[in-house]
């Protein structure tokens, strides 16, 4: 049994089966990568997986409990944390604040009784988010505002946000999509930290075949909604389906 088990699920937006009799099991403290080509149904998945989304039919069970039914702040709360294909930070705040955020959305739950200046001064939000920064190599740039850094940086900080939170399962979609190859290296270096350190399960997306071949245990291969085939890298890598579905071989 997986910490994450998806069965059965479809998902159909008008005329179009996004997705069709999806099974997953992901392992505990593995990383487990989806691969596909666009539009193969990735992203919706992952959707169905943090409540964005919800199957029309099958069930997502996340360490024992039905996520289905469950809002994206409750699904939250039960150790899933998501960085998004874009990245979705707030720019007008600095990195610190960027930070806080996430810390205290999961210690408290609603912003609703707190006023922001409290929650923005409180010291031991403060130092959970400044041991994240450190653990990322952001602490430099924690006066920042959150728009002004590159490309890579923002995603760092969006990574660092999920962290913080000290997710059971963290999920990626495509975390290197438009980075430069030293900060690619950089983001694989840092998960391999991360997986190292803590018992953290990881879901990535990624069109970059080196780093999924650099991270992933097993790999999933999804083609028009369908999961095409399941294994290791190594068997993956020499898939005659995979290479005429998705390597284009
Ligand atoms: P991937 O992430 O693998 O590139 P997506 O999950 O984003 O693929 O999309 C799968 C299919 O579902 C695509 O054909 C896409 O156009 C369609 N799709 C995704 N989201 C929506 C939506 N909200 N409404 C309608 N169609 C959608
Ligand atoms: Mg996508």
């Amino acid at each position: 049994m997986g910490i994450l088990e998806v069965k059965d699920v479809n998902k159909r937006f008008g005329g179009l089966q996004a997705l069709g009799n999806v099974n997953l099991s992901v392992a505990e403290n593995t990383c487990h990568a989806i691969i596909g080509p666009n539009g193969a149904g990735k992203s919706t998945l992952l959707n169905c997986l943090v409540g964005k989304l919800i199957p029309d039919t099958g069930s997502v069970m996340f360490d024992g409990q039905s996520v289905l039914g469950r809002t994206p702040f409750e699904i939250n709360q039960m150790g899933i944390s998501r960085v998004f294909q874009t990245p979705e930070i707030f720019g007008d705040l600095t990195v610190m604040e960027n930070m806080l955020i996430p810390c205290f959305a999961k210690r408290d739950g609603s912003f609703a009784l707190h006023g922001i200046r409290s929650v923005f001064s409180e010291t031991g939000l403060r130092e959970q988010a400044e041991q994240m920064l450190e653990e990322v190599n952001m602490l430099d740039k924690r006066h920042m505002h959150a728009a002004s850094m590159s490309r890579g940086d923002k995603r760092r900080l969006e990574m660092a946000m999920c962290l913080v939170q000290k997710p059971k399962l963290l999920l990626l979609d495509e975390p290197t999509a438009g980075m430069a190859r030293a900060d690619t290296n950089n983001t694989i270096d840092l998960l391999k930290e991360i997986k190292e350190k803590r018992n953290i399960t990881i879901a990535i997306i990624e069109h970059d075949m080196h780093v999924v071949f650099s991270l992933a245990e097993r790999i999933t291969v999804l083609a028009q909604g369908t999961p095409l085939v399941e294994d290791t890298p190594e068997n993956i890598k020499g898939h005659p389906k995979v290479k005429e579905a998705y390597l284009g071989e």
